[in-house]
């Protein structure tokens, strides 16, 4: 059977309340902590969830449970950091608040397989990952380095080359997570827009890499037979139980992990930065390839998103991105990278620009971009300093000085 929720979200309330006051006559006595995730999932409208996954059910066979509990259930779980299903289903059976805040009854909870299914139904494809599972073995990535150093990379290179390509190669929204994401946009980011938290026609992009760390070791196992035949060190296909995740290098812990890179995208200028877009990446991958490939995904999921500022650490400080962006009239705010050796002169100037000028970063910007620094007050001290050199920088990058975009600047 189809799962079917005619009375949507609100009978999820009502059927809620009825059963807190049944297993929890005096309220009060729950902690403050509690009762924050009570009224969050208390307001957490899913019940769209059935809608948009109707079409993964039969007509046939027994009713299956509503989707919408499902997903709420799965997230609360997150909610309280369990992150094993096994445990959840255990604690689902014990706990009343627990079942009932998902929605489903006390004493009649979903089970180990019914969580696997559903997971199963989510994920839009009859691989249960991206990359073939058995692969060549391949070698650890080199460690930064100096202390807090990231794999090395040349990312204004990668960048020059895979830039031109992602752009016109116009990546299609079909993955096997389409589904997850069209939940989370119908759900939290049309949310968000429709409440004016999140303006898709001016939106101030911040976007960066984290590590997420899924084991503490890689699991592979041999699929040749060379160990019997006495060499135990051959460079043969393995078999890999998570092929899409590999090591990476984590700069902050100083490091190495084993999982993914999620690379967020977040309304820098909504309230306390509220997710745009999120993308699972290779834990090796550098932040710029993660940055080039999840930026082109995103144009390709919300095509109707105008993106007027794009906010980067030094991982992506390339000439080839400050170009795409004046192209696209983007105003990149972008650290500089001490570790590119042509920027010498612009550190030297920036040196200069930090004892006269408060607002360095602009400054930073203005000739990244060779652009003129706007006439203030504050600016004037600066633009007398490092004029002379300015204009040495704007005629050995490109020659050319954009004006037109200034007034952004003030
Ligand atoms: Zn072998």
């Amino acid at each position: 059977m189809l799962p079917t929720n005619p009375g949507g979200h609100a009978a999820y309330q009502d059927t809620f309340v009825s059963q807190f006051l049944k297993f929890y006559p005096d309220p009060f006595v729950l902690p403050k902590s509690t009762w924050d995730y009570i009224v969050q999932f208390w307001y957490l409208d899913l019940s769209q969830t059935d809608s948009i996954m109707q079409e993964c059910y039969s007509v046939f066979g027994p009713e299956p449970r509503l989707p919408s509990c499902m997903l709420r259930s799965y997230l609360l779980a997150l909610k309280l950091k369990v992150t094993s299903i096994t445990v959840w289903c255990r604690m689902l059976k014990e706990t009343p608040l627990y079942a009932i805040l998902s929605g489903f009854s006390f004493g009649d909870t979903p089970g180990v397989g019914t969580f696997y299914d559903f997971f199963s139904r989510i994920w839009q494809d009859d691989k249960d990952s991206l990359s073939p599972k058995d692969r060549f073995p391949k070698m650890k990535p080199p460690k930064g380095k100096k202390k807090g150093g990231k794999t090395p990379c040349d990312s204004s290179s990668i960048a020059s080359k895979l830039l031109p390509l992602l752009e016109h190669w116009q990546l299609k929204p079909q993955n096997p997570f389409f589904l997850i994401f069209r939940l989370y946009q119908q759900q939290f980011l049309d949310q968000s827009i429709h409440r004016g938290l999140v303006n898709p026609r001016h939106l101030a992009l911040a976007g960066d890499g984290t590590p997420v760390r899924t084991a503490a070791q890689q699991r592979k196992k041999r699929i040749c037979h060379c160990k019997e035949k006495g060499c135990s060190s051959c460079n043969c296909k393995r078999h890999y139980s998570q092929p899409d995740c590999n090591w990476g290098w984590d700069s902050h812990r100083e490091c190495y992990f084993f999982g993914y890179h999620l690379y967020m995208y977040v309304a820098s200028g909504s309230f306390s930065g509220l997710p745009v877009f999120p993308l699972l990446e290779r834990a090796s991958r550098h932040d710029m390839l993660s940055f080039l490939h999840s930026f082109f995904t995103m144009k390709a999921y919300l095509p109707e998103f105008r993106i007027e500022k794009l906010l980067l650490d030094s991982a992506h400080d390339a000439y080839a991105v400050y170009e795409y962006c004046r192209r696209e009239n983007i105003v990149p705010f972008i650290d500089l990278n001490p570790d590119i050796p042509d920027i010498s002169l612009i550190r030297m100037i920036s040196l200069l620009m930090m004892m006269v000028s408060p607002s360095v970063k602009w400054a930073y910007v203005c000739i990244k971009m060779d652009m003129k620094l706007p006439s203030t007050a504050q600016n004037t001290g600066a633009r007398n300093q490092t004029g002379s050199v300015a204009v040495s920088v704007n005629t050995l990058f490109t020659g050319e000085i954009w004006k037109n975009r200034t007034h952004l600047y003030r």
